[in-house]
Order: C-alpha cells, then structure tokens, then sequence
C-alpha cells in the first residue's frame, strides 16, 4: 500500500474551538483508494515549525496533502513554506490573477493587494481550480513524491480534492481498492461483543476487524482490500454474514445508518406510528426520531412531561398512581405510554422516566434508574435500568434502550 500523511495548518487548530476534521474526511477518501494515512501533524501559522514538518514529511512519505495556509493574508504562509523547503520559485499566474480579480468585481469589491499572493504557484505545480474561493491548490509531483496543498475551508477543500486530486491518486494506487463495511450493535457491550465474535474474525487477515464503542452502540469496523470492488465486496460479505449470524438480532444496522434511522425505516415500511412522552430524556428521542428525513410519515408526536403534574394534565397520569408508586416507577412508565398513545392515535406510545442526576438519587431510586415504557394495541411493557455514567450520558443511553425495545419487539 502507499503511504500518505496529512499536514493540517492553521493556529486556530490548536486551540479549543476549533477541530481539525479536514484530516478525517481526507483519511476516508484516501483509505477508499487504497492509500495508508500513517500520521497527521497539526501545525500552527509558524513558518519554522511548518518547515520542519513537511522536510520530515517528504523522509517517510510518499503522498503528503496539505491543508490551510493558503488565505491571502500575512500568516498564510504555506506556499512560502513549501516552495523554499521543495526549492521551487513561486511564479506569478497571470490568468488566475485575472480571475481573483474578476471574483472580487462580480462581487462589487475592489480586490485588495495582498490578494495578488493567491495567485503565486511553485514552479511546475499543476495549479488545482478552485471555483468556489479565491486560493487555488497546487499539485506536485516531486520525483517519487506526490505533494498537495488544498485550502482550508472544507466547502472548497473537498471538492477540489475529489474532482482534481482523487483520480490521480487512484491510478498511482495501481487500482487497489479498499472497503469498510461497519455493523452496529445494540444491548452488548464492547467485550461481550468482541468474546462472541473473536474466534470468528481472528481467522480472517483480510478484511481487518476494528470493534470500539461509540456514544450508545458498539461498531465493528470491517476493512477490506483487493484489486476490483467485487472482490472487495466479496471478501466484506462473507466475514460480515458470519458475524451478523452469531449476533443476530443484536445487530441492527450493515450500512451505517443509525438506530433512528433503522427504527424509523421500519416504521415506514410496516406503515406505524410512533409518538413518545418523556421525562428525564427530556425529547432527545423526539429529537433523534425526527433527525431523520421523512420521519413526519411515522412520528406523530413527542412530549415533554417533565413535571408530575405534566403527567397527569398532558398524559391523563392519575395522581393517586404516582403518589402511590413515585413518579420514577414501571407503573407511570407505562400509564405514560398508555397516555401518549391514546392522545396521538400512535400505533405505539413510548415513555421515559428516570433520575439522570447527578443530584435527586435516593438508596431506593438511585441516579441512573430509569424506566421505559410502551405501549401497543395489544401490550403495554415496560424495561427497568440502571443505567452508568454521567446525566449526558444516562439521557443518551436511555434513548437508545428506548428506540431499541421498539425495534426488537415489533420490527423484526
Ligand atoms: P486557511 O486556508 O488557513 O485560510 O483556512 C481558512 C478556514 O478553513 C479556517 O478558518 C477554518 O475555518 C477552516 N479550516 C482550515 N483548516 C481546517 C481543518 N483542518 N479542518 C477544518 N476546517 C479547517
Ligand atoms: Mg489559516
């Protein structure tokens, strides 16, 4: 396989507010055709610094990509950078000085001096169009190496790199093609999924497997490489249906869609709706259900009944249940979810109650407690947690367990 790295440049990377995610979109479409991504430096606007990176860059690899620093002001200074360290004057492209300058008159600006530098290309650089701002990015081949400076912005980053970058990287992979193919699973977590399936996917060094946990869900990583995408595929198929084999149902997504997105497919296509009351979750599945586009055809409505007396005006809770049984119990999970179907006229009611903390737990009830309930034309059911972690946390897990529960009693 090539190998590449990523040089992310921009001061306001190293701090906390901003993230570097060019690095992780570039690392997808590189792995797609078949190049390595072996280390990604961030670097501030600092000229030494950045010359350090890239003469260590063009040691070890073959493909460099670079992003940021391409702007017109004093501290953009990637060509600078690049053309001394690569020993390539800067040249002055009269053409693309010609369109900056139109760019800024269409827009009724006169175009400022400093803008002149965005139209400076190392010597021999394929100049890479960029019809959505002022910097082009510059592609070069240096001997072995294969060096691109792309802008910052993403909007201008990504399709510069897929439409003018891409393909020529492709053929220099000599076609190897790479997949990933990512299950998703709910109710385990990640050791017991990882018992279960380890003496499967050990036997296999082609796909490679990744198992890690994310928010709510743990996700097995599946990647492939071959020389066509058949035999990619192929290869991704026959690990992946032994896996979904032994997880069964736990496994509730092959494609990469989420949970809501699952749950919501399967509302549409068996024509049910779905409304929900919620306490402690305080909408996050109202929220995630209507994430999804197209969720008006199976969510009717979503309720936040926080208070007891929300319960019993909104809901049709009777007092007398929550004060006999607490507020957090199955039995208002369950009048919850009776209540929210009737009102809506759903095909199910889905409720939660529970304490998310961190204050508010008692040795009976304690934080982490929560109850889903639901409701059906022919059952009402309830699941009792004790959910782990932080009120982030307990909310998000709870909204899963909940989409979860409806998935495994009535969409399969
Ligand atoms: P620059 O090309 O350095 O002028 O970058 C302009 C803008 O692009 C920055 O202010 C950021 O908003 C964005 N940007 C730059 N680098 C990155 C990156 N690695 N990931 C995401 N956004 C970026
Ligand atoms: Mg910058």
């Amino acid at each position: 396989m090539l190998t590449s790295e990523i040089i992310a440049i921009g001061s306001e990377l190293l701090t906390p507010f901003h993230t570097d995610t060019n690095s992780l979109w570039l690392t997808e479409k590189l792995n797609s055709v078949g190049i390595d991504v072996k280390l990604k430096t961030i670097v501030g606007d600092d000229e030494a610094r950045l010359e350090e990176v890239l003469k260590d860059a063009l040691q070890r690899s073959q493909v460099i990509i670079s992003t940021g620093g391409l702007g017109p002001t004093e501290d953009d200074i990637t060509r600078k950078v690049f053309s001394r360290v690569l020993k390539r004057p800067l040249i002055l492209h009269e053409d693309i000085l010609a369109n900056i300058r139109h760019l800024f008159e269409s827009r009724g600006f006169p175009m400022a001096l400093n803008n002149e530098r965005q139209a400076l290309i190392l010597q021999n650089a394929q100049v890479l169009n960029n019809p959505r701002g002022t910097a082009p990015g510059m592609f070069i081949i240096d001997s072995d190496k294969r060096i691109v400076m792309l802008p910052g912005p993403p909007r201008e980053m990504k399709p510069m790199f897929e439409e003018q970058v891409l393909p020529n990287l492709q053929k220099l992979s000599h076609g190897l093609r790479v997949k990933r193919k990512v299950l998703k699973v709910s109710g385990m977590g990640e050791s017991a999924v990882d018992a279960l399936i380890a003496p499967i996917y050990s036997k296999y060094k082609n796909p490679t497997t990744t198992i890690l946990f994310n928010r709510t869900e743990v996700q097995i990583h599946l990647t492939a490489s071959g020389s066509t995408d058949k035999e990619v595929e192929r290869l991704l198929e026959e690990l992946s249906n032994k896996l979904e084999e032994k997880l069964g149902a736990n496994v509730f997504s092959v494609q990469g869609e989420s949970l809501e997105e699952i749950v919501g497919r399967w509302l549409a296509v068996k024509q049910f709706t779905i409304a929900t009351a919620e306490s402690c979750t305080g909408g996050l599945i109202a929220t995630r259900l209507t994430d999804i586009a197209g969720s008006s055809r199976y969510f009717l409505q979503g309720l936040v009944t926080y208070s007891s007396q929300a319960k019993i005006d909104l809901l049709g809770v009777s007092a007398d249940l929550i004060e006999e049984k607490g507020v957090v119990s199955a039995e208002v999970a369950e009048a919850m979810a009776i209540g929210v179907k009737k009102k809506s006229g759903a095909t199910f009611g889905v409720s939660v109650t529970g304490l998310a903390g961190p204050d508010g737990g008692t040795p009976e009830k304690p934080v982490g407690l929560v109850y889903i309930g639901l409701a059906s034309d022919v059952e009402v059911t309830h699941k009792k947690l004790q959910l782990p972690g932080d009120r982030e946390r307990v909310r998000w897990l709870a909204s899963t367990v909940a989409l979860d529960l409806v998935r495994r009693r009535y969409l399969l």
